[in-house]
């Protein structure tokens, strides 16, 4: 250390202070970056690298890049987005008063899941932090969104481990935290950490040490009892919350003299719907599967949402599904009274339309990273809130009249920031400018002497030379005396006592007085007072502002469902759609269904609607049908309409009777994952086993296609113990589709399996897509016709025709009942034979005259050994 700079010296104790962070160094108009965290951000942020001296050896030279302090939260966005977390270092003393090195200290640490910037974040949704901790067979789950004030906690048990962190996962993929805080056991659990770094791709973060007085920190943080939250019993969870606080603490995120408008709920994770993140993904919810936009997705179908908090409410809703019927219902009734009342939803439209993000503007001005545009902002906000309570006054629902009598008129706050910011306040508060005249009459003298000044000296001279008589008086100024009276020389005898001489000339003499140094005083500091004072007045209000952040809060909120379910009532009214009745039965019943997206994306009226006939006594549906028929369609609308249900959503239907389900898992379409050293069959099993081993009776299954991957033999096997399994094990309803139209054999052999297909229609050499359901088993997979329409050269199609031809006059194209035997008389095509079958093509392809004694011995080893192991 006594070898550097003192600078160096400097920033290498702040930098051991803050590890793991990329540490932007304060100097003058420029943050710096050294060493390895020059290197990263060079990189990263795509500029120059170049080095500076160390210390005395100038040889020696140090890694240092740089961005200028006025643009650097676009860069702290790019390195954020990477996922590192960013210290931010400034001079906290004015370089002119320093006596040597300046004294400089880390104001802030900002990390994905703590920005507050509004740059740095995604307005339609939450930015999480979560933390988790394991213990045994218990596993406590608390995240938090800083930007909105918002914490949750979950805690879930279960003896079996692979279970628990199966379910961890689902709770992981609902709230997709940009940062995770991994505490305890936690740590050390390897298939967590892997969904959390690559399937999440958060930042990781390891606290391996409890945090002390958890419960005090909790408490006093929520400022409640652990009772009023129900943690009394939840120790794991208490520690769990109390190490995301004391994270928090460490981020220098808040003062301690401001509270935080923090609002926790603890929640029973079987409240929600559970889907795991593949099901997320499958069904398409927030991210299309094709590009990860909007576009194509049941967010983009139901957002009618004006605000910004109705957004983030609602796909929030989308991704937490209810499982109580009651709560279901509550929601519908809300939805139902906005769908009737045209007029009210068409003015809560325009009076929500842009509102801006209170959560957001709160915990900004809150946290002391607001500026007066954000005071500025939530001003209008808080000015719109009287309306829009007006507007609901006639609404009769329970919980629209609940969220009418939460929200607050906020007048009182509207008033003062009126009175207080300007209209267009500066984009910094660092040098005044924005609160408005009339507010403080000090800051209208301030900036009256700094713009009038000349006009102040004015009245000054006409006052003097009314008081003295003295015609000639004037009032100069230069840079020796500053400001001072001059008299000519005829005059002097009127020169009152109170003058003090300063110059003489030779026709006058200039004089100072008390009163004209006061004037020079404010004249000249005005500015520098002006800023302090504006700072002030903005501290007050900042203040004040906190002290009123929960009733603010509480608006927000109440204006978010209420946009939300004006949002629903909306899409419901523009896709006409209908309100499900919504039960605990076990019925999935739907008439004239239609896939809430697909339809939205086709022309008016080209949408074929079917219907849906589950419950525990027809509970597997074998859909087979042609390639490109509609069955992937067909299955996920069921999911889709599921999910819309127990969201409180009207569906796409004639009518429908939505037994909540408690989970809904897909197996769809085929994804390797080569970097995880998995192959496409093996996800595709890997998702399958996971099915088998979380599904419950009350669950949905939809599995498009399983066991494509592999051998005709080995996947038709695989698919029909799969659904064997599935239908006489767990009693899931299911959505089973599938090419192997063998398997529509065990509806005649399982109980509630039923056969259905999607119909089509052959002209000639060409098919029509009726997009029908229809029950029965499926003819052909017209496999080849569908080759066709996509493109594929003639020569191709017409030697595929052959190719067909001949497999089917040798018995072996077996998706093709035509040339079998009807449906009903086929007998049931058991394992074994299936055996004998593979057994028999493998003889037939030994060319016997080019074996050697050797292979032969080889093969007949072998073929015994696969005799042996299929009986
Ligand atoms: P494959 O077996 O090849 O996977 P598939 O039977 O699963 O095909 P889908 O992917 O569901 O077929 O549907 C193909 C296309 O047909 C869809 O992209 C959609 O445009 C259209 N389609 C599906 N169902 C309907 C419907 N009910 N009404 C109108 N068009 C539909």
């Amino acid at each position: 250390m006594a070898e550097l700079t003192p600078m160096m010296q400097q920033y290498l104790t702040i930098k051991e202070e803050n590890p793991g962070t990329i540490l932007l160094f304060r100097l003058g108009d420029f943050y710096e970056m050294f060493d390895a965290d020059a290197i990263v951000a060079s990189s990263i942020l795509d500029i120059t690298l170049t080095t500076r001296d160390r210390g005395k050896d100038e040889s020696e030279r140090t890694p240092m890049c740089g961005v200028p302090y006025h643009s650097v939260e676009a860069y702290i966005a790019r390195l954020i987005a990477k996922g590192l977390k960013v210290a931010i270092c400034e001079q906290t003393e004015d370089p002119a008063l320093a006596k040597g090195i300046v004294k400089r200290e880390v104001v802030r640490i900002i990390t994905p899941g703590t920005v507050l910037e509004s740059s740095l974040m995604d307005e339609g949704r939450n930015n999480y932090l979560a933390c988790l901790m394991l213990d045994g067979e218990t596993a406590a789950l608390a995240y938090t969104d800083v930007s909105s004030g918002e914490f949750y906690a979950t805690s879930i048990a279960d003896p079996v481990t692979d279970n628990l962190v199966h379910s961890v996962c689902s709770e992981l993929g609902r709230f997709l935290p940009r940062e995770v805080l991994l505490c305890g056991d936690s740590i050390h659990n390897k298939h967590l950490r892997s969904f959390i770094q690559d399937k999440l791709c958060c930042t990781v973060t390891e606290l391996p040490d409890p945090v002390q007085n958890g419960e005090a920190r909790v408490t006093g943080y929520f400022d409640c009892t652990l009772k009023d939250k129900g943690l009394e019993e939840k120790p794991l969870l208490v520690s769990s919350l109390a190490a995301l606080i004391a994270y928090l603490g460490t981020l220098k995120l808040f003062s301690t003299e401001l509270g935080v408008p923090s609002v926790l709920t603890v929640y029973d994770q079987h409240r929600f719907m559970e889907l795991d993140l593949t099901a997320r993904r499958n069904m398409e919810l927030t991210e299309s599967l094709q590009s990860g936009e909007r576009k194509g997705t049941l967010l983009w179908v139901l957002d009618y949402t004006g605000s910004s908090i109705g957004a983030r409410l609602l796909r929030s809703w989308i991704e937490k599904p209810l499982t109580s019927a009651g709560d279901i219902v509550r929601r519908q009734h809300a939805v139902g009274e906005l769908f009737d009342q045209g007029i009210v939803r068409s003015e809560l439209t325009s009076a929500l339309n842009k509102l801006p993000d209170i959560e957001r503007l709160v915990a900004r001005i809150v946290y002391g990273t607001g500026s007066a545009r954000e005071m500025r902002a939530l001003s209008g906000a808080c000015g719109r809130v009287p309306s829009i309570i007006e507007i609901l006054k006639p609404m009769k629902t329970a919980m629209l009249c609940e969220w009418r009598n939460l929200c607050d008129p906020m007048e009182d706050i509207f008033t003062r920031l009126e009175a207080a910011i300007c209209d267009e306040p500066p984009f910094s508060i660092r040098e005044g400018g924005f609160i408005r005249e009339g507010y403080n009459e000090e800051v209208d003298r301030l900036r009256a002497l700094m713009t009038d000044s000349k006009g102040v000296i004015a009245a000054m001279e006409q006052s003097e030379k009314e008081k003295t008589g003295i015609k000639s008086l004037k009032i100069g100024y230069n840079k020796v005396f500053g400001y001072y009276i001059e008299v000519s020389k005829s005059y002097i005898p009127q020169v009152p006592d109170s003058y003090i001489r300063k110059q003489t000339l030779a026709n006058c003499e200039r004089y100072i007085t008390g009163e004209l140094k006061e004037l020079e005083g404010s004249v000249l500091s005005a500015s520098d007072k002006l800023v302090a004072l504006e700072g002030e007045l903005f501290q007050e209000l900042r203040l004040w502002i906190t002290e009123n952040a929960h009733r603010i809060k509480r608006t927000a909120v109440a204006l978010a469902h209420v946009d939300v379910l004006s949002s629903l009532a909306e899409a419901a009214v523009k896709n006409r759609y209908i309100c499900p009745v919504v039960d605990h039965s076990d019925v999935l019943q739907i008439e004239d269904g239609r896939h809430p997206v697909v339809e939205k994306m086709l022309s008016d009226g080209l949408f074929v609607a079917n219907d849906t006939h589950l419950s525990y006594q027809d509970r597997s549906a074998i859909i087979t049908g042609p390639n490109m028929a509609g069955k992937s369609t067909y299955m996920r609308q069921v999911a889709l309409i599921t999910l819309m249900a127990q969201i409180g959503s009207f569906i796409p239907a004639k009518a429908a009777r939505i037994g909540v389900v408690d989970r809904i898992f897909t197996r769809i379409g085929a994804s390797d994952d080569l970097a995880g050293g998995r192959s496409t069959f093996m996800v595709e099993m890997t998702e399958v086993a996971d099915i088998l081993h979380h599904a419950t009776k009350q669950s949905l299954i939809i599995l498009d296609e399983v066991g494509r991957g592999t051998s005709t033999f080995d996947g038709m096997s695989v698919a029909r113990a799969v659904l064997e399994y599935i239908s006489s094990k767990i009693g899931a309803k299911t959505l089973f589709a599938t090419h192997y139209h063998e398997l529509t054999d065990l509806e005649e052999q399982l109980s509630g399996v039923k056969n259905y297909n999607i119909a089509v229609k052959k002209r000639g050499d060409e098919i029509v897509f009726l997009r029908r359901i229809v029950s029965g088993g499926a003819d052909d997979s017209f496999g080849v016709e569908v080759a066709k329409m996509a493109g594929l050269p003639d020569a191709v199609i017409s030697r595929a025709k052959t190719i067909l031809r001949e497999l089917e006059e040798q018995g072996h194209v077996s998706d093709r009942p035509s040339k079998r035997k009807p449906v009903a008389d086929t007998p049931q095509i058991s394992l074994e034979s299936l055996a004998a079958e593979e057994l028999r093509q493998s003889l037939l392809k030994i060319d016997v005259n080019t074996l050697t004694p050797i292979e032969a011995l080889n093969l007949l080893h072998s073929l015994r050994k696969k005799a042996e192991s299929s009986v």
